[in-house]
């Protein structure tokens, strides 16, 4: 049996042990912090890239993968793990007037169904919107899941199958003669045939050691969460690259800042009030609802929003899975299975190419 390490226990490491360990294989999983606390606690789960329209074809490719699975993925999480993702079908109201062209053409090339709104339509399924005059687009078929919940289903999930070794963050690979054969951690050495990096926003940290490492930098996002009665906001809005997030029990997200702030994690205030503003102004019973939390992650950001997916092209038995920028939640299924794919020798479910180390994004 292949021993293989996982680096990383965020949802790409989590699902990507857990496609790995299907599999049959003898994975362990390490995580520096503890799994699911990084980005993968601090995004908003919405099962879709935002503007998808605006993104390349191979990224709109793992996102159509998982989402056509996402449903059952999570059943199964819930029925391993005894925790609820939320996996709600939300949908998604799109405000924008200018995005109607490339939306429209888009939702015809890949079959996604998508409607122009008018005005009293929009008011009706969504009345405590401030603004409805413009109309909307609406993507009824577009869900969400909550994070933490998510991340906690999955950790779940894995355990029975996977070793997860939480508070021990790697700070070596190890390689001879161009092949992996293990790690470096703070508390010593660990051997493996394989190893999958999933380190998000700290993978380039620790390729560095082989030169030219992917091209992934922290990106910062900041999100503020309201508390109000459920169901006074029913669907995800996003207008302006601002978007809402109402939760079932009554909690709404608001999200969130794109900052190149390298690997700072605080919360600013001016963030805060930008946010609290947008939420306003998009449902005004929001300026009147108490703000429960605000808080910033670190995004894995990667060019235009491609992960890197592959095996490393210079150390066998090294692979990655990582980058997946604003859409890891919504990718994340179908890297996972990618990456095992490529691990296993098994046929890919998409082409690998665009994903590679060196792949032009
Ligand atoms: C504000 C915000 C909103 C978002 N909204 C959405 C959304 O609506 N939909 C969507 O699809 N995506 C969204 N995202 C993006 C998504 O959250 C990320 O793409 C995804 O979580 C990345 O997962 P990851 O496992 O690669 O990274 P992470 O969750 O950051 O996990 C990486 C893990 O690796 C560990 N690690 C790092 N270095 C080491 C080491 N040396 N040794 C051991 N462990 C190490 C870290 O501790 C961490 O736990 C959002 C992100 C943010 C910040």
């Amino acid at each position: 049996m292949s021993r293989i390490l996982v680096i990383g226990g965020g949802a790409i490491g989590l699902l990507t042990a857990r496609e790995l360990a299907e599999a049959g294989a003898q994975v362990t999983l390490i995580e520096r912090g503890e799994t699911g606390r990084e980005s993968s606690w601090a995004g908003g789960g919405i099962l879709s890239p935002l503007y998808p329209w605006r993104y390349a074809e191979s990224l709109t490719a793992l996102a159509n993968w998982s989402q056509a699975r996402y449903s059952d993925l999570c059943r199964e999480l819930q029925a391993a793990s005894g925790v609820d993702p939320e996996c709600l079908p939300s949908g998604l109201l799109i405000l924008d007037p200018e995005e109607r062209t490339a939306a429209l053409g888009w939702a015809q090339a890949h079959a996604m169904r998508l409607e122009q709104l008018q005005p009293t339509a929009l008011a009706e399924l969504e009345p405590a919107l401030g603004h409805t005059a413009d109309g909307a687009l609406w993507l009824p078929e577009i869900g969400q899941v909550r994070n933490p919940r998510f991340a906690r289903a999955l950790r779940r999930a894995v355990e029975a199958r996977v070793l997860v070794r939480e508070h021990e963050g790697v700070t070596e690979l190890l390689i001879t003669a161009g092949r992996i054969q293990g790690v470096r951690t703070h508390q010593g050495i660990l051997e493996a045939d394989r190893v999958v990096v999933c380190a998000g926003a700290w993978t380039a940290k620790l390729l560095a050691q082989l030169g030219d490492p992917p091209a992934v930098e922290p990106v910062r996002g900041q999100m503020m969460v309201f508390l109000i009665q459920p169901g006074e906001i029913r669907h995800i809005v996003l207008y302006r690259d601002r978007y809402i997030i109402p939760r079932r029990d009554g909690h709404v997200l608001i999200g969130s800042t794109l900052e190149y702030t390298g690997f700072d994690k605080a919360t600013t205030a001016e963030a805060k009030e930008q946010l609290y503003r947008a939420a306003g102004a998009l449902f005004p019973l929001l300026r009147h609802s108490p703000i429960e939390h605000h808080w910033a992650g670190l995004r894995p950001g990667s060019p235009n929003g491609i992960p890197y997916i592959g095996a490393h092209p210079q150390v066998e038995g090294l692979f990655f899975n990582a980058g997946h920028f604003r859409n890891g939640v919504i990718t994340g299924p179908a890297s996972a299975r990618l990456v095992a794919d490529l691990m296993l020798a098994r046929s890919p479910i998409l082409d690998p190419s665009p994903y590679g180390l060196h792949a032009s994004r």
